[in-house]
């Protein structure tokens, strides 16, 4: 615990369950003295989303459907009324049709393109926008992306163009908010067993296989990614936009498998 983010609040979008990346983060700005509140989508998370924000001494907790509009803007209309201003946004959230998330790319339907393009990639810019509209002093914005963005990852396939669209809108936010002293940044997590990884095909293997020929031999925890963000939303990252940053074991810099790594 540190006074880093003392007198700082933020929202953090995405929380599902304790495996949720965003739990990771809400857990290192808590331990460093934030102030949070919390979105979460529909009723049947609610009561998995209520005695974690307890945890961290937050009673902030506002449903929002990033699919809708209108939901966006209650959510910070009610957090205007609260709170007033923010410091930080965590935008934790992605979705795509699971049954397209195996199999080949080119068998995309044009609905599912639109409901990942829509959730996965749009939902940060109209967060971002209207978070700006409470940040006369400045602040910090934060995406979840994935290598699949870069990298043809197996399974990852429609996932992996939204989260290309998602990089590249990061680095457009950057230079239109960074006027403001609003900084937008994104971290590139390897993977982790969360509610929507068990979604893609094969994710075991990927694991294993992330594991076995990362640079450090391990996968990463929601506890390193949230140390990571804590970095990029506090002043520590102040000279830091349009940033994908890389909390993957160091897997993005690999070109082939090491010759002590073990097969699967
Ligand atoms: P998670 O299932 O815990 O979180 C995903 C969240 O997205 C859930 O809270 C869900 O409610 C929310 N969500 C989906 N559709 C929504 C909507 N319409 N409105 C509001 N919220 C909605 O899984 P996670 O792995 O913690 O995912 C968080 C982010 O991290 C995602 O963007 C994901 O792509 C990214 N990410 C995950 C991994 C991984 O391996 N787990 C790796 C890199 C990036």
């Amino acid at each position: 615990s540190s006074e880093l983010m003392k007198g700082k609040r933020g929202l953090i979008m995405g929380l599902a369950n304790d495996k949720s990346i965003a739990w990771g983060i809400a857990k290192a700005c808590a331990d460093a003295g934030a102030e949070l509140a919390f979105s979460y989508q529909g009723e049947a998370l609610k009561k998995r989303v209520d005695p974690l924000a307890a945890q961290l001494g937050s009673d902030v907790i506002i449903e929002c459907d990033v699919a809708d509009q209108e939901s966006i803007d209650a959510l910070f209309s009610t957090l205007q009324q609260r709170w007033g201003k923010l410091d930080f946004v965590v935008h934790a959230i992605g979705f795509s049709d699971k049954n397209e998330l195996r199999g080949r790319y080119v068998d995309t339907s044009p609905e599912n393109f639109r409901v990942t393009m829509d959730i996965s990639v749009y939902s940060f810019t109209a967060v971002a926008r209207r978070a700006a509209d409470m940040m006369p002093d400045g602040g910090s914005l934060l995406t979840l992306t994935y290598y699949g963005a870069e990298q043809v990852m197996p399974h990852y396939n429609v996932m992996g163009v939204a989260k290309a669209a998602l990089e590249a809108s990061v680095r457009y936010m950057a230079e239109d908010l960074g006027k403001d002293g609003i900084r937008v940044n994104s971290i590139s997590a390897g993977p982790i067993k969360t509610l929507a990884a068990s979604g893609i095909g094969d994710f075991r293997y990927i694991l294993k296989w992330n594991e076995l020929n990362s640079p450090l031999r391990r996968n990463v925890t929601i506890q390193d990614v949230g140390n990571s963000a804590l970095y990029l939303l506090s002043d520590l990252g102040s000279g830091v936009t349009g940033e994908t940053h890389h909390v993957d074991s160091g897997y993005h810099v690999v070109g082939m498998k090491a010759v002590d790594a073990p097969d699967i």
